[in-house]
């Protein structure tokens, strides 16, 4: 279902000029971060393009290789961190294509890679996250990609590209769920009395839940923002569009007039929003795009056929189950406001083709919400609990599929 994912097909000529060498984008920044139980390669593109993974021995090491026309970035910084990578090079290899050389302290094995398309000021980017692998399961893969490499190309993948084989199959199935920690940059969000910002608890519940959700195995996963950059409600929403993600999931922990009030809901959006209050709350989140000196350009009008109006509905139906869901795993772990299920105008809310949920986490207003928010031991099981509805989500509607056939 995630058209993002742009993955090499050594059988047919995705690697056969089709278009100009000119024509492919620039390598212009790669980083790596390692601990020793992950690692994540970033290359950031001039444009979406295609890639290929191979596994190599003596020393151990992972490539991957982009179709590119230039690599313009000097020398790649150090890896960031310490673990499963210990150094990496960036190089162009041959004509249109550039190689990313992961030299491995330990067998290494890739565990979801995909493409995002550029949006706004955020440039294209490949996405390559790696666990452990076995000894034995290592060199595997490292002899089943030299003899695909050598009965699709006549050479080793050494030199030359080959399929990325079995990450292709399981890797396109997966849902592609957005997180968006809301606020960042010159917005700070909300604030506690003791200066933290809203901006930078949702970062760190998304980097969080991101890992968690990957760590299943089931879903692909992006944040909106991986720093503290300011993006507009449009551009969070445009980057959940633009790759068809299934699930948009936005985080939040805002305050409240009422210092009483407190707990975490999970909001989907109507433009009739029920409960006065959360009129306000909702009010008070799309000002933040204004204060912060970007005007939000209301959707067009568009001619609203009747597909549009079942898409709406089936994204809303859907958008509402995922908030149930959430809701249900969140339940027996952390205190939740009263009718935690909510409907509010939200803007970043609007995608009318992504099922889409704002969870307020709770409020920056309450002394006690305040304390949680910044405990670690309370965000893991906020997270734990945020996956799990995820994941039930994602199986309810399977079932839904299933039983409509
Ligand atoms: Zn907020």
């Amino acid at each position: 279902m995630t058209a993002l994912l742009v993955l090499v097909s050594t059988h047919g000529a995705a690697w056969a000029q089709e278009i100009l060498i000119e024509d492919y984008p620039d390598v212009i920044d790669a980083r790596v971060s390692a601990t020793p139980e992950r690692a994540r390669l970033i290359i950031d593109l001039t444009g979406a393009t295609e890639f290929a993974i191979v596994s190599l021995d003596a020393p151990q090491r992972i490539a991957v290789d982009v179709k590119a026309f230039d690599v313009k970035i000097l020398a790649p910084a150090d890896v960031a961190g310490r673990g499963l990578v210990s150094s990496f090079t960036v190089e162009l290899s041959e004509k249109g294509r550039a190689r990313t050389t992961l030299t491995l302290s330990s067998p290494a094995q890739v565990q979801q890679a995909y493409v995002l398309k550029a949006v706004a000021d955020q440039p294209a980017r490949l996405v390559v996250d790696l666990i452990p692998d076995t000894p034995e399961h290592f060199a595997q893969k490292v002899a089943a990609d030299l003899s695909a490499s050598i009965a699709n190309r006549g050479q080793a993948p050494g030199a030359m590209p080959t399929d990325p084989g079995a990450l292709g199959n399981s890797a396109i199935s997966r849902p592609l769920v957005v997180i968006d920690p809301g606020h960042g940059g010159i917005d700070n969000g909300a604030s506690a009395p003791n200066g933290v910002h809203e901006k930078n608890i949702t970062l760190a519940f998304a980097v969080e839940l991101q890992k968690v959700l990957i760590a299943t195995g089931r879903f692909d996963v992006a944040l909106t923002r991986e720093d503290d950059t300011y993006l507009t409600l449009d551009q969070r929403v445009d980057l959940a569009r633009q790759n068809k993600a299934d699930l948009f999931i936005s985080l939040h922990a805002d305050t409240f007039q009422q210092p009483e009030i407190r707990g975490a809901s999970v909001y989907t959006r109507d433009e009739n929003a029920t409960d006065v209050l959360d009129k306000v709350l909702a009010d008070g989140e799309n000002r933040y795009d204004m204060v912060a000196g970007f005007a939000v350009p209301r959707a067009t009008p568009q001619v609203m056929d009747i597909l549009v109006d079942l898409m709406r509905r089936e994204m809303r139906k859907n958008s509402f189950q995922a908030a149930e869901s959430i809701v249900r795993q969140l339940e027996p772990s952390v205190p939740l406001r009263k009718f935690p299920v909510r409907q509010a105008d939200f803007f970043v809310l609007q995608a009318p083709d992504v099922p889409s949920v704002l969870v307020e986490l709770g409020f920056l207003s309450n002394a006690s919400d305040i304390a949680n928010l910044q405990k670690s031991e309370w965000r893991d099981r906020t997270v734990n609990a945020l996956a799990r509805g995820i994941a039930d989500y994602f199986d309810s509607i399977q079932k839904d599929v299933v039983a409509s056939q």
